[in-house]
This record gives C-alpha cells, structure tokens and sequence, in this order.
C-alpha cells in the first residue's frame, strides 16, 4: 500500500500519482489530504510556493467528486492565467482515471466565448483568476451556488493584485456550508481579515516557520553604488557561468531596460512583463522552461504562475517595495530538495532592509564581495576547460579533417597549442575585465568613477555588433553629442507616446529591414527622442520612416544636425529645438511640483 492510500486516497487517485513517480507525501500534502477527506473544517494553510500544494488539495477534492453531478462542485481560484492553467492542467493528470471527470480553467487576457462555452457544457472544478470569475459570476454564467470547495491559492498574491474586491464579491455567492482552503505563503492582515470574516474556526497549518523562505536557499547580498546596479549584476552572471535563474525588477520599465542592456551585451537572457501578449509570454516561459534561456528578467506579477523547479539563482536586482514579496522570489529556488541561491544587490542606505528581511524570513543573510575583473576572469577560465573536457568528440565526422588540422599545428608545442585555443574564447573576458573597477560600495570613489568608463567602453568592444550603450541612455545633459561613426536623428516621438529604449530598437530594425544594425545613444524624452545609428546605415533612415506609425501616432523622423560641433547651437534644426526648449521647461516645472507630490508619486508603480 502507497503512502497516498494510507492517507484514504481511492485506487484511481492513486494510480495516477504513482505514475507521476511521487513516492512520499510532502509535509504539506502529509497534513492537508487526510484533513480535507475526513472533515469540513475550513483550512488556512501557511506554505512555500513548490511544495505540493497542488496536489494537496487537488487530490483529495478529486478523490471526493461526484462525477455523476455535472454541477460545479469546486472553485479554484489563483492570482494568474499561468497558475490558473497550471492548476486546471495538474488536476486533469491527477483525475486522469477517473472517468467523465472535468475541469475547467477561466482566465483574463484570452477570449471569453469559449471559456462560457466549456462552462454551459457543464463541468465539476473551475479554476479560474478573480477578474474573470467575478465577470462571468455577474454575467450569470459562472455558477457557483452549490460548490463543496473553494480553495484561495496564493491568497496573499491575489490581495497583492488588487482582487480583494473581485474575491468579497465571489465569495460572497458562494454556499455557507462549503469547505474553504485557504493557501497563502505570507501572513499579512487582509489574508487574517479574511479567515476571520469568511473562515469558521480554520484548522491553521503552519508549513515551516510563517513568512519563512525555503530551507534550501542561501541568502546573500552584494553592496554597491546604486548606479553601479546593472555591472554588478553582469559580475555576478560572469561568475556563475552556468546560471539559470530569474533576475527580478521592481517596474516594467526597469525589466525591459534590463533586459534590453543584457540581450544587448551578449547574454542568453529575455524579458516577461506586463506589456506582452500572451503568445509572447508563453513563447518567452517555454524558452525559459526548456532551459534555452539562461536568464529571465522579470516583474513579480509576470513571474507568477511560472512553474519552473531546478532554478539556480534568484536576483533580486532591486529589492521588492513590499518586502514579503522577497518570500516569494527566493522560493521559486531550493525547490524539490535542490539548493538554491538569492541574491539581492543592495545600495549602503537599504542595510536596514536586509536586517527587516532576516527577520521575516528567520534567516541570514550572507554578504558577499561584488566579484573582481580577476575572479570572473579565472572563473570563466576554468569553466572554459571543464567545458572542453566534458564537450564529446565525434570521431566520424572529425576523422576526416583531423590530419590536415594536425599539419597546421604541427609547429606549435602541446603547451602553446593549450594556450592559444583557450585564448580564443578567453581573450574577451580578459580584455573586458582588464583594469576592471572595484564595485564594492566602499572603494575609492574617484578611481571606481574613472574605471567605470572604461569598463562600459570596453565592454562594448566586446560584442561590436552591437553599440547601444550598455549604459542605457544618459540624460541629456550629460550626453555627448555625436558618438564616433553616428549620426543622429529625432523622433517625434516619446515617453508620452509609451515609447521604451527597447521599443524603438524594434521599431527601427522593423522599418530599415536590419536587424544587426548598430544603434548608438538613445534618448527618449516626453514627447521627442533622439537616438543614433551608425553612419554607414544612416543615409536612408529618414526615408525608412516615411509613413510608420507608432501606437497611432504618425512618426516622423529628421537628421539632428550637430553631431560634427558639439559646441556650435545644440539645435540646428528648429524641430529639435523646439520640443527641447517645452520639455526644459516642463522638467523644470514638474522638478518642484515633484518635491510637493513625493507621497503621491511614491505610489505609483508600473508592471
Ligand atoms: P506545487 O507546489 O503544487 O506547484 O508543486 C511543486 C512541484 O512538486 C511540482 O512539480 C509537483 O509535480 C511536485 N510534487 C508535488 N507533490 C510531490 C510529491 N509528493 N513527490 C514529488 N514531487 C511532488
């Protein structure tokens, strides 16, 4: 008899868990099964996202179905679409012997009509995102007057979104004598507010400690300058060559930027946020699950519902505004029994915060030195030569060009032969890395501030086919004119219109046909950008733009005429002068309306 069975699971159930190869019931399923096959008592369960919360309710609600009622017997709700269809696809494995049984996802962001026709053709769960459910509540579509169960899943992240109203309002349609479920990995008030107002005496299951991270995980911390953010990050990768994790931003923009910088120098990363369609995220989520995507920069809200197990590394490029949401992040690491590390890269000022973290999550955090030029250069070094050994030889197919190849080396000594093919793929990181700064917050500022330039310099040397600096766009006070083998243009164009760094480039790979070309500083103000493009591809941009579109609004573009005299009238052109002069003063206007709204604007958050 299987663990499962003991607990009073039937033989159907069991089947298929034996078939997805569980063997022991995790603690969460271990007290969770039997309390939801041998009673009705309402449960608020405390637990990590990864530990078998699916199965933990999922099997023992299956188990208890009426397959002969077509009725809605369970909801399932869950902060996202991906959870939601997560949710509805595990229940379908686990209910895979148990004839006529059905379920049902429905979800925002994707066409209503055939979710209203899976549900009028009769089903018996529902697992569905608040908005959605609550709609087709409203639209009397979505019945849920006699439901046996309803589990909250992720309870604190739906808070989180903003569904607080959407779940009053269905929970408030839902029968009195149902069982309710509730799972949340924090315990923040509205989560006790609404056990108290909805839950009658809850069984309170504690999995772990509250608000505490998975066991499994190392915490550390990284030091820096808070503009040193992105370079500190590009060390960190550098020394973890075989990283496969979540780097996590606190906006959208922040994401994209991020993203964008990264893709931009090399790395194998992408980006989901709040902006993609959903055949874009899932095309992003399946390149990230099936491991052909190394680095995934994401917003909380668009990494939820993304299943992924073996995860090596969770970066908390900023740290999150709600702190409980660091819970969240770290333990989408350490899963399933494997160690995982989260790192968060901090300014001096936020020291506070890392010791309000390990207070939550009951766990220390370790500081680490931001990585040396030297120790990612040898690291890279000896991941090069681990690679080599570990690479197969095919002996069929080389064979045959293997003697004239021995001919060309035949000069070379075994030691200079070593030498010479390692510095094929070494020579970069060495360059690169050469003279590299000191990031550590505390080091000496001048030398940290000079050095820097040069990093980025040659940094962009490193991968020439690009030269959007890896900077991101300076503010154009700061900015040069004329970067060497540019030209410059404006656009008129800009943060009004919702343009990003990262819509542009795709704008202009789209209009010219040219997706290598090179694309130098780009900045966008409110209603106008400049950016550059490099000379040899730029005499027929103006002409690429004629007639494009961007968001409705017809985008015109014109040569900036100063790149060769910096110190001649920044604006030649009056086009360019004009919306620079409106912009100044509106900055100079906002810049005191600014100092009067900080609480407002605090606030405000994109994903
Ligand atoms: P969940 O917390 O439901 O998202 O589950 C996390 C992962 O653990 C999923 O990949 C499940 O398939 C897996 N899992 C759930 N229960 C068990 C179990 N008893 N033994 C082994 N793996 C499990």
């Amino acid at each position: 008899m299987s663990m499962f069975s003991a607990m009073g699971l039937g033989d159907l159930v069991c089947k298929s868990v034996d078939g997805l190869g569980y063997e022991t019931p995790t603690p969460i399923q271990e007290k969770t099964i039997p309390a939801i096959l041998d009673s009705d008592r309402d449960i608020v369960a405390l637990s990590q996202t990864g530990t078998g919360k699916t199965a933990a309710f999922g099997l023992p609600i299956i188990d208890k179905i009426n397959t002969e009622n077509r009725k809605i017997q369970a909801l399932i709700l869950a902060p996202t679409r991906e959870l939601a269809r997560q949710i509805s696809s595990d229940l379908s494995i686990f209910a895979k012997y148990i004839k006529g049984f059905s379920v049902v996802p429905i979800y925002g962001g994707a066409d209503v009509y055939p979710q209203i026709k899976s549900l009028r053709s009769g089903c018996h769960i529902v697992v569905a995102t608040p908005g959605r459910a609550n709609d087709l509540i409203q639209r009397r579509v979505l019945d849920v007057s006699n439901i046996r169960w309803l589990v909250l899943d992720e309870a604190d992240e739906m808070l989180n979104m903003g569904f607080k109203e959407e779940l009053n309002k269905i929970i408030s349609q839902t029968p009195d004598g149902k069982q309710t479920l509730l799972f949340s990995a924090t315990m923040p008030r509205e989560i006790v507010n609404i056990s108290r107002n909805y839950m009658s005496n809850p069984l309170e299951l504690t999995i772990g400690t509250k608000n505490a991270g998975a066991e499994n995980v190392k915490h550390l911390f990284y030091v820096a300058q808070a503009r040193d953010r992105y370079l500190v990050l590009k060390r960190i990768v550098d020394v973890n060559p075989d990283i496969y994790g979540i780097v996590f931003c606190r906006t959208r923009n922040e994401t994209k930027e991020v993203a964008s910088k990264l893709m931009d120098d090399g790395y194998n990363a992408d980006t989901l946020h709040g902006d993609l369609t959903q055949p874009q995220r899932d095309y992003v989520m399946s390149r990230f699950r099936s491991k052909n995507l190394q680095i995934l920069v994401a917003t909380d809200v668009a990494a939820r519902g993304l299943d992924v197990n073996n995860l090596s590394h969770i970066i908390n490029y900023n740290l999150p505004d709600e702190l409980e949401a660091y819970v969240h992040r770290s333990g989408r690491t350490g899963r399933a029994g494997k160690e995982g590390i989260s790192i968060v890269i901090t300014h001096m000022r936020e020291h506070q915060k890392i010791a309000r973290l390990e207070k939550m999550i009951k766990a220390r955090f370790t500081k680490m030195n931001i990585p040396k030029g030297e120790d990612v250069c040898e690291r890279q070094l000896f991941h090069l030569i681990d690679k080599v050994k570990a690479t197969k030889v095919d002996h069929i197919h080389i064979g045959r060009y293997l003697p004239s190849i021995y001919q060309k080396l035949e000069t070379l000594s075994r030691e200079e032969i070593i030498q010479h093919f390692v510095s094929v793929e070494f020579n970069r990181f060495l360059e690169y890395y050469k003279n590299a700064p000191d990031l550590n917050a505390s080091s000496n500022k001048f030398s940290r501030d000079k050095q820097r330039g040069r990093e980025r310099d040659s940094w962009n040397e490193r991968d020439r086919s690009k030269k959007y600096s890896s900077d991101g766009p300076q503010p154009s006070r700061d900015r040069s004119f004329g970067n060497k083998g540019f030209k410059r243009f404006f656009i008129n164009i800009g943060k009004k219109d919702h343009l990003s760094v990262v819509d542009l480039i795709g704008l202009i790979k789209k209009r010219t046909h040219n997706r290598n070309i090179k694309i130098g500083t780009i900045d966008i103000s409110k209603s106008f950008t400049f950016f550059e493009i490099e000379s040899r591809a730029a005499a027929s941009i103006v002409n690429d733009f004629k007639g494009a579109n961007f968001n409705s609004v017809d985008v015109n573009v014109e040569t900036a005429q100063n790149e060769s005299n910096p110190n001649k009238g920044r604006f030649d052109n009056p086009a360019e002068r004009e919306p620079y002069k409106a912009e100044h003063k509106r900055k100079k206007r906002s810049k005191s309306n600014d100092s009067k709204n900080v609480g407002h604007r605090k606030g405000k958050r994109n994903y």
